[in-house]
């Protein structure tokens, strides 16, 4: 059994208490989505208000150079690079994570262009699909096969036609890590490149993208990072790749000479190359915000901190004997998980929602998915005790009986 003492224990010995003080967190709420939306640093407040009132407001078109406004995609991504495990001058911040998608599968694509097949996950997180979707529009002869659908193991889809393979490396649903060095390496075998999402892992877990010779990452810096609601996405293309890779969205900033006016394109050297047009500068100062909270941490201790959450926040879950109901939907084994949870149970989506209404808010997902994202930089161990005693009184209560349950929110 653990007890609501053995977690306030767990609270005296973290580490990374003191993280928590960074966050601007509401009173009476207990956050358990950190994986759809992070938490409002302290810092953003401050540094949203410089840019908007000093920068925008007394700078104005001046701060393009003065503020380094022009600069901020590629010095965004040198931090975020950190955290990552991307040398600088590989990651720029911008755009977002579906367009990022595209021009890295275009890119991909002709970087191999005898090769007709494109490898990814039929459980992917939608968009992932529809984008591959979208880079085959106006490409002849090229298919799919999907992991889940035309073979569990990645192994028997890669052959000498793959060109890329786009994979999470977190699963969005049942939060299962994939072993991103293997894959590579396996693909890399078989001639192809690698694309990985990182939506789910970056902030959270420690990635070594250079380390296992990807190719190819995006992600978005909403969720665990933190960067505020849209904050823009980012994009890691490895050196060895700057001067083949060429992705189709050619704008002007990725141009070698923006300000020269060419009427046509030429690329510009490195990673900037990636970039398309003007980028939201007010997104990117949330982005800021958060990589100034993550200047000095070490992913070493959060990865720590995020397993022992989950694995306490299973144990009480299934300790509590309100709670018998639900399926543990994600891997048991820690090594094999994200920073969260997912239960199972048919009455989940009334279950949430209940949950919500008293301070615990974690999200759904379809089909029946109780889904709990855990960020290490603010959750204490007590709030997760508490947050299980809420979602078993609505269990005990079957609130999924209750029909103002019984339909949907447009953001579930
Ligand atoms: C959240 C998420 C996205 C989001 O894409 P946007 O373009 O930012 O809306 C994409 N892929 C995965 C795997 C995600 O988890």
């Amino acid at each position: 059994m653990l007890t609501r003492d053995d977690c306030a224990r767990l609270d005296a010995q973290d580490e990374l208490s003191a993280l928590r003080d960074e966050f601007a967190l509401p009173d009476g709420v207990i956050y358990l989505d950190g994986n759809s939306l992070g938490a409002l640093p302290k810092g953003a407040v401050a540094t949203l208000s410089k840019a908007v009132e000093q920068e925008w407001g007394q700078g104005l078109i001046r701060s393009w150079g003065e503020a380094e406004w022009f600069s901020l995609p590629e010095r965004l991504g040198d931090r975020l690079g950190r955290l990552i495990g991307a040398a600088p001058g590989q990651v720029v911040v911008c755009d977002g994570t579906s367009i990022n998608i595209y021009k890295a599968l275009r890119a991909a694509m002709e970087m191999r262009p005898d090769r007709k097949v494109l490898v990814s996950e039929l459980g992917s997180f939608p968009t992932d699909l529809y984008m591959l979707e979208g880079a085959l529009i106006g490409a002849d002869g090229y298919s799919t096969r999907l992991l889940g659908r035309d073979d569990d193991d990645i192994a028997n889809l890669l052959d000498d036609q793959v060109a890329a393979v786009l994979l999470s490396n977190v699963d969005y649903r049942s939060g299962r890590l994939l072993d991103m060095e293997r894959i590579t390496r396996q693909a890399h075998e078989a001639g192809a490149l690698v694309i990985w999402d990182l939506c789910h892992s970056a902030g959270v877990i420690p990635l070594e993208l250079d380390a296992i010779g990807a190719d190819f990452a995006v992600g978005c810096s909403y969720k665990y990072l933190n960067g505020g609601p849209g904050a823009p996405a980012y994009i890691y293309v490895a050196e060895r790749h700057h001067d083949s890779a060429r992705q189709p969205l050619s704008g002007w900033w990725g141009h070698a000479a923006p300000f020269a006016f060419e009427s046509s394109f030429r690329p510009t050297a490195g990673i900037r190359r990636f970039l398309v047009g003007t980028q939201s500068i007010l997104g990117l100062k949330g982005v800021e915000a958060a990589m100034d909270l993550f200047e000095g941490v070490d992913m070493q201790a959060i990865r720590r901190k995020s397993r022992n959450l989950c694995d306490s926040f299973i144990q009480l879950v299934e300790q509590h004997p309100d709670c018998r109901a639900l399926r543990l939907a994600s891997p048991r084994e820690a090594e094999e998980r994200g920073s969260q949870v997912a239960f199972d149970f048919a009455g989940g989506y009334a279950v949430v929602r209940a949950m919500i209404e008293q301070g615990v808010i974690g999200d759904f997902r379809e089909p029946g998915i109780m889904r709990f994202g855990l960020a290490p930089y603010y959750l204490r161990f007590t709030d997760l005790f508490d947050a299980v005693e809420v979602m078993a009184d609505c269990l005990r209560r079957e609130v999924w009986m209750d029909p103002k349950y019984a339909t949907r929110e447009t953001v579930t």
